[in-house]
């Protein structure tokens, strides 16, 4: 038996069937640096994929951060420590200056679960609104608040999921600012059958670039509009950070570049490149009346090993300018696959912000029928050609593109000639 086949079959064993692995045949990936990955026979991938090691697989100056914490201390938030006060002090300058607390966890689950127990208690209701195709994450109130898993309609009383923004698929075909409107009174009618049901309003979660929906092109002011009615009716808006946030969409957070500031803040996934930290940022009278009435504590969220690592990110973040590198990037991505659009009428539409890529595959450019098993042979394709990105949406038929930020133009000319040979095979 080859060491793939061995690997997956103790694994199959050990975790279950249904543990979820990327790939017709799995890869077995033993090493990373920088944009790169490579795999147990020394073969070596392009990461276009993933955006936890945000500055770059293994970095130097973060390994030698949190292994030089390691080795001097690590424990819980319950002793003072300035590094997890100068971390927060440069992790709050980041936010508008009303976001000005911190609350620490270690998983985007946990930093969504915490940012529903303010959001309800501050605001003494309990329903939330969120989008259809969304995930949040893996604790039981937040798997309530992440309908791509269940399907589209959401059985819990005190969520109502309402159509995510799309300017691709629009609502009865609208456009403009009508579209914007008719996504946005899509809340007012959540926020009615709360009434009608008797259910107090709690508010609405949301990640402000759709990431998980299939990176939608988002109607000009929807956000804007969303916000204003949430708070019309009382609730507090929280926005998910988790996958968007720290540089990748050109800004620091993605609600910064719809001009918004929510009331609550998740982050995580690449916050510490891989070290496991998130955060709720919020308002101080937000997180003074939680506090006062809840004991949170976290045993591993912000110790001080986290903070370091995490320091180091923001560190590398501002000083290589990685979130306009981000920018620049990302638009010469999208500028190719326009150009590969001349010649490939699969591709129906391309979008994103910074390095958030999004190219949404259709067997019909008038009818947009998706294309969905060609997006999948574009994934399997691309990654025998050494590159390695992914599939979402609706349909499954959105390419989606977010590698690590130190991803230079050498690597954007590689992930798209390498695109064009694929597309020519289809
Ligand atoms: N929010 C969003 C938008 C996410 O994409 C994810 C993870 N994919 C989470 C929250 C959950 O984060 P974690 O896996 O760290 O619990």
């Amino acid at each position: 038996m080859s060491d793939t086949a061995a690997l997956l079959t103790r694994r199959r064993r050990l975790l279950g069937t249904q543990a979820p692995l990327f790939y017709e045949q799995p890869l077995h990936i033993v090493r990373g640096e920088g944009v790169w990955l490579f795999d147990a026979d020394g073969r070596r991938y392009l990461d276009c994929y993933n955006n936890v090691p945000l500055v770059g697989h293994c970095h130097p100056e973060v390994v030698a951060a949190l292994s030089q914490q390691a080795a001097t201390l690590n424990v819980h938030t319950r002793y003072l420590h300035e590094t997890i006060l100068d971390y927060s002090e440069r992790l709050l300058a980041t936010f508008d200056p009303s976001l000005s607390m911190v609350l620490y966890t270690c998983t985007g689950s946990e930093a969504n679960d915490q940012a529903l127990r303010i959001a309800r208690h501050c605001t003494g209701g309990a329903g939330i609104i969120c989008t259809n195709l969304t995930y949040h994450g893996n604790t039981t109130a937040v798997d309530q608040v992440s309908p791509l898993f269940y399907g589209k309609v959401a059985p819990y009383p005190e969520v109502r999921a309402i159509p995510f923004p799309d300017s691709y698929r629009p609502l009865r075909g609208l456009s403009g600012r009508a579209l914007a409107e008719a996504y946005a009174a899509e809340i007012d009618r959540a926020i009615e059958s709360f009434d009608t049901a008797g259910i107090g309003f709690a508010g609405m979660i949301a990640c402000p670039i759709f990431a998980n929906e299939g990176l939608p092109t988002v109607p000009s002011g929807y956000l804007e509009l969303a916000l204003g009615k949430v708070h019309a009716a009382g609730g507090l808006f929280i926005a998910d950070e988790v996958q968007a946030g720290f540089g990748r969409c050109g800004e620091m957070w993605s609600h910064q570049l719809h001009g918004i500031t929510p009331d609550i803040v998740t982050m995580g996934k690449p916050m510490a490149n891989g070290y496991p930290m998130a955060a709720v940022v919020t308002r101080a009278g937000l997180m003074e009346s939680f506090r006062d009435a809840v004991m949170y504590f976290n045993t591993f969220g912000g110790n001080p090993v986290a903070c370091a690592a995490a320091d180091a990110v923001l560190t590398i973040l501002e000083r290589d300018g990685l979130a306009a590198h981000a920018q620049r990037i990302g638009d010469r991505v999208r500028d190719g696959f326009r150009q590969l659009a001349e010649h490939h009428d699969l591709i129906g539409d391309v979008r994103g912000d910074g390095l958030w890529i999004g190219v949404e595959l259709v067997q019909d450019r008038s009818s947009r029928e998706p294309a969905t098993s060609a997006t999948q042979r574009v994934v399997e394709g691309m990654k025998a050609r050494g590159i390695l990105l992914n599939r979402i949406g609706e349909f499954g038929n959105v390419l989606k593109m977010r590698p690590p930020l130190p991803f230079a133009e050498e690597h954007a000319e590689l992930l798209l000639t390498t695109m064009g040979e694929v597309l020519a095979t289809l």
